[in-house]
């Protein structure tokens, strides 16, 4: 753990949160070390946890990303939390649900005056094209015991040595800001609340609400990507996303298909 930062305080983080933040909080766990806050959370979902439950740890040591790729949070060095969520939504009314998710955490760091920050679709927090923090969204249950976990992972100061063990270019809120003393706990409050206000607009709205702030922070509009699918790919000119938070991908001949699933990555080709 970098010498300058603080261990999360959960009694700070209470505090941080505002009213309505605290209202909708079943649960705030804060757990030395885990092996990743997703499944801690969806362990507790299947044992009927009510929503509104949030779980951080210093450190996660089968830490995931999307796909079964890896995603690395050394001791002390990141903001890593989940929360649970039940919505008064079928499944297939939560369509978007991971970008909104990026929505939140963006909103929350530009709320910390973080400038820069923008999202890769689906759901890359991405700053001067490094990686910064990554989302997985995992769902389970049936009918009325349907729920949603979405995990957040963001780096604040990663020790270097760590970092090399990452296979694409990355950065934390230590470079970002300038500042190596950032109080995670007050963050982390920030961060929590966002996401739980979202979440209730996101009930309200869907995702069609959510295209204007979407386009804010799209970092790939009116760039040339290329889209890995699950058979296959396909290559074009980045349009932005529809109501269902679908990637628009414009071909060669001018055609626009959306593209929605959560097996499909973007990478951008120049
Ligand atoms: P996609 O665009 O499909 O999301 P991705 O490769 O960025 O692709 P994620 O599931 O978001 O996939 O994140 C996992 C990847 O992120 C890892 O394979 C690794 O390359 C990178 N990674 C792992 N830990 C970190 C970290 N702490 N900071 C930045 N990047 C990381």
């Amino acid at each position: 753990m970098s010498e300058t930062l603080s261990r999360l305080d959960r009694a700070r983080i209470l505090a941080g949160l505002s009213d309505a933040g605290r209202a909708a909080l079943s649960r705030l766990e804060v757990i030395p070390v885990l092996d990743s806050t997703n499944s801690y959370l969806s362990a507790g979902a299947n044992a009927g946890w009510p929503g509104g439950a949030v779980c951080l740890t210093e450190q996660q040591t089968a830490g995931r990303g999307r796909q079964g790729r890896q995603w690395l949070t050394p001791f002390g060095a990141s903001l890593a939390f989940s929360l649970l969520w039940r919505f008064n939504r079928p499944p297939e009314a939560l369509s978007g649900l991971s970008l909104v998710t990026g929505i939140a955490v963006a909103r929350a760091l530009q709320n910390q005056q973080v400038q820069g920050i923008g999202l890769k679709w689906p759901n890359d927090l991405r700053w001067r094209g490094r990686k910064l923090g990554g989302i997985l969204l995992e769902s389970g249950g049936v009918g009325e015991r349907f729920h949603v976990v979405a995990g957040v992972g963001l780096n604040v100061a990663l020790p270097p040595k760590a970092g090399e063990q990452i296979d694409q270019p990355w950065v934390d809120l230590r470079e970002i800001t300038g500042n190596s003393e950032l109080d995670r706990s007050q963050w982390a409050a920030g961060m929590i609340d966002e996401l739980i206000r979202t979440f209730i607009r996101f009930e309200a709205e869907g995702f069609g609400g959510f295209v204007e702030d979407w386009n804010g922070f799209d970092q790939v509009r009116d760039r040339r990507v290329r889209l890995l699918l699950p058979n296959g790919a396909a290559s074009g000119l980045a349009r932005g996303v529809d109501e269902t938070g679908a990637l628009l991908l414009e071909a060669a001949d001018g055609r626009i298909t959306p593209y929605l699933g959560g097996e499909i990555s973007l990478r951008l080709e120049s």
